[in-house]
């Protein structure tokens, strides 16, 4: 049977995480491994700031692009002794060819798509060090280019799936792979039939790990994280944390929509469909046991999980005419949120109004006005946090709110969102 696994940015962060991944991927070698991973420590966040720099001539563009060299370049030198490994003439043409794009536009239609053909090096430049260095220490990995397999409409920077051309690629590599036989690929990153490089979103590297199992029907997908699996609230928040050993598809799903990070939303549909178990296990230590995504959700219940959104704003909607806020209305106004492609995080609505919490968009704020202000008065309150418990009961509210002022509380029989500033 296959595994996948993958390896996020913090796992490739430098050249000692990348020797760990290598030892651990060494009690894997009586395994048929498809190893998925992202841009290393934060190279999607420096690459999208290289673009913006690219774009609008900004003078610290050189600053950046030194910056994303000397990062990667010092990682080799930290793994590789001679420096004339030929990983090196490797990356400068990487290089080279990514400074073509970020500063030639011209071939684009778009800002997005402008995105997607730049920032998709972060994945292309850690899969071309990872390799070299897996071959180096012993491995038996084949290196493809994901987007030979990952087949995406033309939607940058959020593309879909194809997943018939896509199964249909990913099936080739059914009788290629065996015990000791491995792939490494990169995550994020796919192609669109028209032959232009897409990203699954951000974050979406767990997405292509799903996508790759569905396919070739693995046994698990295990993604490598560097806290010891999946937790009941961000250690980065809250001083104490549970793990949850065990949950169901469904909870992942719920979690992952109120805006737990640990896992992208979209991972969990694919393997839910073919039954595929997804663990989360530390890359720091790999001998503790995993949590479990999986069928049973038995445990689900057992521990109160706290899920914290920083920078929101509160909408708050009444039609001019003191009309009540019937279907009409609500029809009309989720219409705008819509077509705006502005997310509905809470939603409550009274005889006159209604209020929807949103994640702040300044551009998207003054659209919605925009469009709304002739039939509506439209208020906002910014600079809010949500706080979205599931399984409540179980729960005392945690110390962040005590004395906080809560502008909208809503409570379901699992789930209690409180919107505070
Ligand atoms: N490198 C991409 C990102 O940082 C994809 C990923 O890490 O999953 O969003
Ligand atoms: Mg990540």
């Amino acid at each position: 049977m296959i595994k996948v696994f993958k390896f996020g940015g913090a796992s490739v962060k430098d050249a000692d995480s990348i020797k760990n991944m290598s030892s651990i991927l060494k009690q894997y070698q009586n395994e048929s491994l498809v190893v998925v991973v992202s841009a290393m420590g934060k190279t999607t966040n420096l690459l999208e700031s290289l673009l913006v720099a690219a774009r609008q001539e900004m003078h610290d563009f050189e600053v950046l692009f030194n910056q994303l060299i000397d990062f990667h370049i010092n990682i080799c030198n930290n793994l590789f002794e001679n420096r004339a490994y030929p990983v090196y003439t490797n990356l400068h043409s990487i290089f080279d060819q990514l400074r073509n794009v970020l500063l030639d536009s011209s071939g684009y239609n778009s800002f997005d798509e402008h995105y997607d053909a730049s920032i998709s090096y972060g994945e292309l430049l850690s899969t071309s060090i990872i390799d070299a260095y897996l071959s180096f220490d012993q491995h038996n990995f084949f290196l493809i280019d994901a987007r030979d397999y990952i087949v995406t409409d033309e939607t940058f920077r959020q593309a879909n799936v194809d997943w018939d051309y896509t199964s249909l690629k990913i099936n080739s590599l059914k009788n290629f792979l065996g015990v000791g036989v491995n792939i490494l690929t990169q995550g994020f990153i796919g192609r669109s039939h028209e032959s232009r490089t897409t990203t699954l979103g951000r974050e979406g590297s767990d997405y292509t790990a799903a996508v790759f199992a569905s396919c070739l029907d693995a046994s698990e997908v295990t993604i490598w994280k560097d806290v010891p699996g999946l937790l009941n609230a961000d250690p980065k928040r809250f001083a104490e944390t549970t793990k949850l050993n065990v949950i169901s598809y469904p909870e992942a799903i719920e979690l992952a929509y109120y805006g737990a990070t640990i896992i992208h939303p979209k991972t969990i549909k694919p393997l839910q469909n073919k039954r595929i178990p997804l663990k989360v296990k530390s890359f720091l230590q790999p001998d503790l046991p995993a949590s479990v995504v999986c069928e049973s959700a038995e445990t689900d219940s057992l521990i109160p999980s706290y899920i914290i959104k920083d920078q929101q704003v509160l909408i708050s909607i009444s039609p001019r005419d003191f009309s009540f806020m019937d279907e009409m209305n609500l029809y009309r106004i989720i219409g705008v949120f819509a077509e705006l492609k502005i997310p509905i995080n809470v939603m409550q609505t009274s005889a006159l109004s209604l209020s929807i919490c949103t994640d702040f968009n300044a551009d998207k704020l003054v659209l919605l006005i925009e469009k709304l202000h002739l039939e509506f008065t439209v208020r906002y309150n910014e600079h809010l946090t949500l706080l979205t418990i599931r399984h409540y009961h179980t729960a005392n509210l945690p110390e962040i709110v005590e004395h906080k002022d809560i502008l909208l509380e809503q409570r379901s029989r699992v789930t209690l969102q409180l919107v505070y500033k």
